[in-house]
């Protein structure tokens, strides 16, 4: 058998379990072996009763005493009793309606019975015990659990895999001076050990084994990605433009000395004969449009095109209007190309944006895939917010050769971690806020005194204001996202905003359907709106005072501050109400910081501390960057030397390491698994 073999070469698996296990994504041996257990369950062999401890789970060796009559609950179960002996204590075990399971039992006879101890009145007992037919080890015995799907049962993952295990014999793929250095377990063995460990040193050995092997690839491709942007950066050397200086001067404002900063880091950029590769990282209303639209203006005065793409259409939108208001006194051609604009129109846009008649395209992200054609697309800049990952950025140097590219994004990240999440681009960091910003006052409170929020909101509106109430995230099931907005906008309306024009948004309306609602409520018309995270993305309403967030529970805390960053952009005081069941100590602390804090940095460093990456951006990064057991954060010295030894192997001229080099990019351009198996 080989790793590459399709799954249903096992013996055992049947069409029905072949199909189940593809909607798992197992579709081959392989992908089998890395479908690692989602939690371990810790089983103890008792070799004497004594040792039992309550909730333990134990496999205890024991004899029949006696069977006794079975009972009635009061709510009519049949209840079975069997008194073993276990050492020199009792042990009962219990079973609910399974009259017949007393046939299994003889009296005197032994049995290895398996289950949780409970103690009821100094008794110990077992609730519905299982017997095993062999002791599957004398000593601890760590159980592993699957993430099962559909008829999959973690008994059949555990046959499956065994018999996978028994089969196959995996070959090492790391250089073995690595292995040697950091005294790794081979391959093999690690994958047994996470998968069958025989105790928790093993387990821990196969685990720091596998999570360097994740980190190992994710630097390698990490570290390739930016050798080819270097090798392909014959960018373009741009000049200063003359007009540059009175563009900046007629700004509606002064930029704070955190922007200058970055706008000086970006202009040399733009004059290196080299492309531009450049992260701005800035806090919610730190001013990274500006900075977009100097960085812009700069190189359509040089005689080339720009592209400026947004996360939403209604971002986009934002975005177009306040280039339009910037730029066009300046004979700029600005022209947004969205969704919504019809299939004529589009035509007409792409056929302008060839010709070179546009300077700048304003679009979400789907401009870079469309099949738009640039005559000379000198400088890309994408405001992504945490929704893009290394790799998607890929595709971005695909689209022109030499182009400049610029990435914004509003999720703060802690500088080391930002140079590995980050690790092809340099980076900018604008660490203050524009002058006379208010701090928002941020309170949580319990589910119960949600009225007190609402009357609160009313008391806004009466003197004026407007108001956002957020509602979370349903899982990823736009349906059930869909219901729970719709639930909530009926509650708010009925109890507390009877006579008041509210609106909902949610993912699922058109976008010239948002964008009329969203309109609507930039005029004021509208005083409530209602809504999913898809206002989470920068929208700008100065009038807006309060931002409300049910369920603040289930939110990451950088995603929070990005929600509270929706108001407190105008003159008007401005408050962020969290309602929040806190139920753990937990949740309160991470309220408690949301209340102390408007610093964007320190939140999401605490909230790291916390609760660690993929909770942080509010949503798994695996899918992205190929992480599956490794964090980050958590793993983050790990993560130090995978990246020092990715470097020394690239570097290496030595035949064998050039060998397994050329191997790994091979295994790592043909697939997305994380683990390259030669
Ligand atoms: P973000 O970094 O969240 O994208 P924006 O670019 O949307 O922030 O800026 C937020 C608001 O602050 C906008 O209304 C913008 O016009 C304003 N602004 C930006 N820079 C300055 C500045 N230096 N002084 C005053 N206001 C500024
Ligand atoms: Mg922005």
């Amino acid at each position: 058998m080989d790793i590459y073999n399709d799954v249903g070469c096992i013996k055992g698996i049947g069409p029905k379990t072949k199909d189940t296990l593809n909607k798992c994504g197992i579709y081959s041996i392989l992908d089998l072996l890395l479908y690692f257990p989602r939690d371990y369950e810790m089983v103890s062999y008792a070799k004497n009763s004594s040792e039992f401890a309550e909730g333990e789970k134990v496999i205890v060796k024991c004899i029949v005493k006696s069977i006794e009559r079975d009972q009635r609950t009061k709510n009519n179960k049949v209840v079975s009793t069997i008194v073993f002996a276990a050492g020199d204590k009792l042990l009962y075990g219990k079973w609910f309606n399974q009259p017949f399971i007393k046939n299994k039992f003889k009296i005197n006879n032994e049995y290895l019975i398996m289950g949780k101890i409970k103690y009821i009145k100094n008794y110990a007992v077992i609730t519905s015990p299982v017997e095993l037919k062999n002791n599957p080890v004398s000593q601890d015995n760590i159980i592993p659990k699957y993430s099962l799907k559909g008829s999959l049962t973690n008994k059949l993952m555990f046959n499956l895999i065994s018999e996978a295990l028994n089969q196959i014999k995996i070959t090492e793929n790391l250089p073995e001076w690595i292995v040697r250095k950091y005294k790794f377990c081979t391959l093999d063995e690690a994958i047994r050990n996470v998968h069958r460990p025989q105790n928790r040193d093993d387990l821990n050995k196969g685990l720091q084994r596998l999570k360097f092997q994740e980190l190992f690839a994710y630097s390698m491709k990490i570290l390739v990605l930016k050798d080819f942007i270097n090798k392909n950066k014959h960018g373009i050397p741009f000049k200063i433009a003359p007009e540059l200086k009175d563009f900046k001067d007629n700004l509606p404002f002064q930029l704070t000395n955190a922007q200058t900063r970055v706008v000086r880091e970006i202009l040399i950029d733009e004059k290196k004969p080299a492309s531009m590769n450049r992260l701005v990282q800035g806090d919610v209303g730190s001013g990274k449009t500006i900075i977009a639209l100097i960085a812009i203006f700069n190189i359509i005065k040089n005689g080339y095109q720009a592209a400026f793409m947004a996360p939403t259409e209604i971002l986009a939108n934002q975005h177009y209007e306040e280039a339009k208001k910037l730029l066009e006194k300046f004979d700029v051609k600005v022209k947004l190309l969205t969704g919504s604009v019809s299939a004529k129109n589009k035509e007409r846009i792409k056929n302008e944006i060839k010709n070179g008649e546009i300077d700048l395209l304003i679009g979400t992200h789907a401009i870079i895939e469309d099949n738009v054609e640039f005559d000379n697309l000198g400088i890309v800049v994408t405001d992504e917010q945490h929704r893009f990952g290394v790799l998607q950025r890929n595709k971005l140097f695909n689209k022109g050769n030499n182009m400049d590219v610029l990435v914004m994004t509003a999720t703060p990240i802690p500088r080391t971690l930002a140079l590995f999440l980050y690790g092809d681009l340099d980076i900018s960091i604008i660490d203050e806020l524009p002058p006379g910003r208010q701090k928002i006052d941020t309170y949580y409170i319990d589910e119960d005194d949600k009225e007190r929020v609402y009357n609160f909101a009313v008391s806004q509106i009466n003197e004026g204001r407007q108001i956002y109430v957020v509602c979370p995230l349903v899982e990823e099931n736009e349906e059930l996202q869909l219901s729970s907005v719709e639930t909530l906008y009926n509650e708010v309306k009925e109890q507390y905003f009877k006579d008041i024009s509210v609106e909902m948004l949610h993912g699922k309306m058109s976008p010239k359907v948002k964008d009329e609602i969203m309109q609507r409520f930039k005029k004021g018309e509208v005083k409530v709106l209602v809504s999913t995270t898809v206002i989470e993305v920068g929208v700008n309403v100065p009038n807006a005072s309060v931002m409300i967030i049910e369920n603040a529970e289930r939110f990451g805390l950088a995603q929070l501050h990005q929600l509270r960053g929706r108001v407190g952009r105008g003159e008007y005081k401005s408050y962020c109400i969290l309602i929040a069941k806190i139920k753990s100590e937990i949740t309160k602390k991470r309220m408690e910081i949301m209340q102390n804090s408007n610093d964007g940095f320190y939140i999401a460093e605490q909230d790291l501390r916390i609760r660690g990456t993929g909770e942080m951006f509010g949503y798994r990064q695996s899918g992205d960057n190929g992480l599956v057991l490794a964090d980050l954060v958590e793993d983050i010295n790990l993560l130090k030397d995978a990246n020092i030894e990715a470097q020394r192997l690239i570097n290496s001229e030595n035949d064998d390491d050039i060998r397994i080099k050329n191997e790994i990019m091979k295994k790592l351009e043909e697939s997305t698994k994380y683990i390259c198996f030669n």
